[in-house]
C-alpha cells in the first residue's frame, strides 16, 4: 500500500531515496505548505543515469510483450489509486474533481492505448541481391520534463512512449506539483525493473542538469517556450534529440451563423478549462461583428454562473492559479489591461486577501491588437474578446503571432469553417470542436510552440533512431564465391 499522504520521496534504481535538501509543496487554494519534497542533488541525478543506462541493456532487449504488459499494469495501478490520485493532484495542483478525473482516468488510457503502438521494421528492399531494412532502436536514457498544469498526464505522455519502444526513462515533474508524480515512481517499483523508470524532484536547476547530462540521449520536454529555448542552447552540447511542446496563443474564430446562446458554453470552457492554465485555451476569441456583441452578453451571463474556489469543495467548477509566480503574472496582465483603459466586461478585480491565489473569470471587451493581453500568453483566465468583419484579415490576424500552437473554427456553414481552418498556422486545428486528443492523434505546435510532437506514430517515432541494415547477398570475397569463381 503506498501512503499518499506523506513520505514523498524519489524513485531512483527502484529505491525510495530522500535528500539532504527539500523543498515545500502548497495548496494554491489556501497557500499553505502541504509537504516537504526532497531537493534531488547533482550525485542523485547522477545515480539515476547511471541506473537508467545500466537497465537499458537489458530493457531495450525485453520483448515487446513485456514492455506492452508493463504499460497495462501501469494502468491499472493508476486506476485501483484513482481516489487518491485524484484527491492529491486536487490538493497539489489545485483543479476541481471532474478535472482531476479527466487527467487520471486519461493517464490510464494513454498507458493502454500506446501500449498498443509498435514501429514496424521497414524493408527498403529485398531482392536475390540485397535486403535493406529500416528499424527504430531505442535511443537510451530519456529525460522527461513536465510543467505543472496537467503534471500526471504530461509525465506519462512522456513515459509511456519512452518505455514502450524500449528506452528508459528519469522523470522530472515540476517544483510546483511534484506529489503525485513521485506517488507514481513508488507505485511502479512493482512493476519494472530498477533504473527502467526514475523519479526525481528539484527546481530548474535540476532540469538544467538533466539537458546537459552526457549520459542522457533525449529530452522531452513541455513547458514555456523561453524555457524550451534554453532546454535546446543546452541540449545542443551533447547534440541530444529534443521534443519541445510549448507555448501557445490559441486563436478561436466565431462566425456570424451562430447561434450565441447555443455556442457560447463551448467557447467559454475552450478558454477557461483548467482555470485557462492550458497550452490550449483559446486565448484569443475572434467573434463575427454581427454576432458580437450578442455573444459577448451571453459570455459575461456565463462566466457569472461558473464557480470559482477550492477544488476540494464538490460545487467549484474553477479552482486557484497554480502558484505564486504564476499569480503575480497573471495579476500583471490585469494591470496592463487597467492602465491602457481597456473595459472589462465581467472580472478585473483580484482580491489579494483571498485565502488562495483565486483571480477571477475576466472578460477584456475589443482590446487593441497589438496589447500585451492579445499578443501574449497569460495562462491564466483572463480572456480577450476581438471584432471582426473580413475574412482574409481575421485570418492574418489570427496568424499573427510567434506561436502556433491551436486554433478552432465555430459556424454553421461548413464549408466557410473547413476553409477557414486550412489556413490556420498551428499542430491542431478544430473545427466545431475543441481539445480533443487522442493517443493516436498527433499533437505539437508550429513556430515557436514546439519542436516534434506527441501521440501517435510520429510522436513514438521521436525515441527512436532510424537504423539501417544492408545485406549484400552475393558478396564476391567468400569462401563460396572464390569456389564458384574457381
Ligand atoms: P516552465 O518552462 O517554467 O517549466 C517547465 C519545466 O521545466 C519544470 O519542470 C521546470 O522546473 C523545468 N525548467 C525550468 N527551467 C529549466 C531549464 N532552464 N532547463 C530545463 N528545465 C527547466 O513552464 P511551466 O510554467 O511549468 O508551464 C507553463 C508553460 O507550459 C506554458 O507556456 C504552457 O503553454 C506550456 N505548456 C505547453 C504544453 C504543450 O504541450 N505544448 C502543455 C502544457 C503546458
Amino acid at each position: 500500500m503506498v501512503d499518499f499522504d506523506s513520505n514523498y520521496r524519489q524513485t531512483i534504481s527502484g529505491r525510495l531515496v530522500s535528500a539532504d535538501k527539500t523543498f515545500a509543496a502548497y495548496n494554491p487554494a489556501t497557500r499553505k505548505v502541504i509537504a516537504e519534497v526532497p531537493d534531488a542533488s547533482q550525485a542523485q541525478l547522477d545515480d539515476a543515469v547511471a541506473a537508467a543506462r545500466a537497465a537499458f541493456r537489458a530493457w531495450r532487449n525485453s520483448s515487446v510483450a513485456e514492455r506492452t504488459h508493463a504499460l497495462n499494469t501501469i494502468a491499472d495501478l493508476i486506476e485501483k489509486n484513482s481516489e487518491s490520485f485524484m484527491t492529491l493532484l486536487t490538493r497539489e495542483q489545485g483543479k476541481p474533481r471532474a478535472g482531476a478525473q479527466w487527467e487520471i482516468m486519461g493517464s490510464a488510457i494513454w498507458c493502454r492505448e500506446i501500449a498498443k503502438q509498435t514501429l514496424p521494421e521497414e524493408i527498403v528492399e529485398d531482392t536475390a541481391d540485397r535486403r535493406v531494412v529500416t528499424r527504430f532502436s531505442p535511443l537510451g536514457v530519456v529525460g522527461g520534463i513536465v510543467p505543472w498544469n496537467f503534471p500526471v498526464l504530461l509525465a506519462i505522455w512522456k513515459i509511456a512512449p519512452a518505455l514502450v519502444t524500449g528506452n528508459t526513462i528519469i522523470v522530472k515533474p515540476s517544483p510546483f506539483t511534484p506529489l503525485c508524480t513521485l506517488k507514481l515512481g513508488e507505485l511502479c517499483r512493482d512493476v519494472l525493473p530498477p533504473g527502467v523508470l526514475s523519479v526525481v524532484s528539484g527546481g530548474d536547476d535540476l532540469g538544467k542538469w538533466m539537458t546537459a547530462h552526457p549520459g542522457i540521449s533525449k529530452i522531452a520536454f513541455t513547458g514555456h517556450t523561453d524555457t524550451g529555448k534554453d532546454v535546446m542552447r543546452s541540449a545542443a552540447g551533447t547534440l541530444k534529440r529534443i521534443t519541445l511542446e510549448l507555448g501557445g496563443n490559441d486563436p478561436a474564430i466565431v462566425l456570424a451563423d451562430v447561434d450565441p446562446k447555443k455556442i457560447v458554453p463551448e467557447l467559454f470552457w475552450a478558454a477557461f478549462q483548467n482555470n485557462a492554465q492550458f497550452c490550449n485555451a483559446t486565448k484569443r476569441l475572434y467573434v463575427h461583428e454581427d454576432v458580437y456583441d450578442e455573444v459577448l452578453k451571453e459570455m459575461v451571463t456565463y462566466s457569472k454562473s461558473v464557480k470559482v474556489g477550492d477544488g476540494e469543495r464538490p460545487d467549484t467548477q474553477l479552482g486557484p492559479i497554480q502558484n505564486q509566480p504564476q499569480y503575480e503574472k497573471v495579476i500583471e496582465y490585469f494591470e496592463d489591461c487597467r492602465k491602457h483603459g481597456y473595459r472589462f466586461a465581467v472580472g478585473g478585480q483580484i482580491d489579494r486577501s483571498a485565502h488562495g491565489w483565486f483571480v477571477p473569470v475576466t472578460l477584456v471587451d475589443n482590446p487593441p491588437e497589438t496589447s500585451r493581453i492579445v499578443t501574449e500568453e497569460p495562462f491564466g483566465p483572463i480572456l480577450p474578446v476581438l471584432k471582426w468583419k473580413d475574412e482574409a484579415d481575421v485570418i492574418r490576424r489570427a496568424n499573427d503571432t510567434v506561436y502556433g500552437l491551436g486554433a478552432s473554427v465555430w459556424g454553421m456553414d461548413l464549408e466557410a469553417v473547413q476553409r477557414i481552418g486550412s489556413q490556420l498556422e498551428a499542430g491542431t486545428v478544430w473545427l466545431n470542436e475543441v481539445h480533443q486528443y487522442s493517443p493516436h492523434q498527433a499533437f505539437g505546435g508550429h513556430k515557436q510552440s514546439g519542436i516534434g510532437c506527441e501521440n501517435s506514430l510520429h510522436g513514438l517515432m521521436e525515441y527512436t533512431n532510424w537504423h539501417t541494415i544492408t545485406l549484400n547477398k552475393n558478396a564476391g570475397f567468400g569462401r563460396q564465391s572464390t569456389t564458384k569463381a574457381a
